[in-house]
């Protein structure tokens, strides 16, 4: 089912984050992730599309079983970096015949250690004319699109980012997805400049939970997203005291109070970042309050 219709019936919701193990033999234990956090009713999982190396194959795999073996509605991450009309057209086509009509629309990001890469070179440029692509060749689908709270690291102002988003909306974009953040109140701005902006789809937040001070550095490194000092210290300081346990514990925490704020000041649902690990998840959504 198309997730632009399922947050009509289901507001607040959770969502979940997944990416393809690229190594088969941990699919096994990763479908066993998969089953645990059903238990949380999540509106729908996403599974991501390249990202790190993953392969293209694999993700498309990955989301037909969550359909059909695992009775989630899973959401396709596409990029568009390195694709060619006809590349992308298969990819969708793939979709269409697995009965998947979710995907959330990308341009991607430069290929590892080609920080000058030249997008004004490739034949998509940018999200926006993935998702104006989708929408011409696939109607039906439900496009969703990215959006950054803290603006996209490539953007020259918050403003002119705050304005693609709006722009990947005017295409066709049904839904938009935030990158992760920590301060809430990055996202409720983002929200009221794209409102000003006439955009009335769902934008719904991205939580990353921090499992580990090391996992943590990482992903913020890949994506740019800024963690507030306070809440660093505090993660340091507890990593002084309690080491990785007493990390844990404190990422939980933060996360759980933070996606309670989200859907109490109105979001839609929260999208969880998993990192393919089912015990933090499923702790947060068992404490939230998403009824
Ligand atoms: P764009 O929307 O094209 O934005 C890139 C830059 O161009 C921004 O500065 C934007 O403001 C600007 N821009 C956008 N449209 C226009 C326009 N029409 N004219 C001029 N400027 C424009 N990466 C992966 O490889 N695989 C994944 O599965 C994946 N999943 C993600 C999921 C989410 C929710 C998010 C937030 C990011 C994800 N990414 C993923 C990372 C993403 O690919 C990068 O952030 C990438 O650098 C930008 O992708 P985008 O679709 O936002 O690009």
């Amino acid at each position: 089912m198309r997730v632009c219709d399922l947050i009509k019936q289901k507001s607040p919701f959770l969502s979940l984050e997944f990416f393809p193990p690229k190594d088969k033999d941990a699919w096994p234990g990763f479908f066993e992730v998969v089953e645990k956090l059903k238990v949380l009713e999540p509106l729908f999982a996403s599974v991501t599309y390249g990202a790190g190396g993953g392969t293209q194959d694999n993700t498309l795999e990955i989301a037909t079983r969550m359909k059909h073996d695992h009775g989630i509605e899973p959401v396709t991450h596409l990029t568009s970096v390195g694709a060619s009309a006809d590349k992308l057209d298969g990819f969708l086509k793939s979709l269409h015949d697995a009965d998947i009509e979710n995907v959330l629309a990308l341009r991607g990001d430069p290929p590892q250690g080609q920080d000058d890469f030249d997008f004004s070179a490739q034949e998509f440029q940018h999200a926006t004319d993935v998702i104006k692509f989708i929408g011409e060749r696939y109607p039906e689908m439900c496009v969703g699109g990215a959006a950054y709270p803290e603006a996209h690291p490539e953007s020259p102002s918050i403003r002119s980012d705050i304005d693609m988003v709006a722009l990947k909306v005017e295409k066709g974009a049904r839904f938009l997805v935030t990158q992760l953040f920590f301060d809430n109140r990055l996202y409720f701005d983002c929200v009221d400049r794209l409102q000003a902006l006439g955009v009335d789809v769902p934008v719904i937040p991205g939580v990353l939970p921090i499992m580990s001070l090391k996992s943590a550095k990482f992903i913020l490194g890949l994506c740019g997203a800024a963690i507030p000092g306070n809440y660093l210290s505090s993660l340091e300081k507890a990593h002084t005291e309690g080491g990785d346990d007493a990390v844990y514990e404190l990422g939980i925490a933060y996360a759980t109070k933070q996606a309670q704020e989200l859907i109490d000041g109105g979001a839609p649902g929260v999208h969880l970042y998993t990192l393919n690990r089912a015990e933090a998840c499923l702790e947060i959504g068992t404490n939230l309050n998403v009824k």
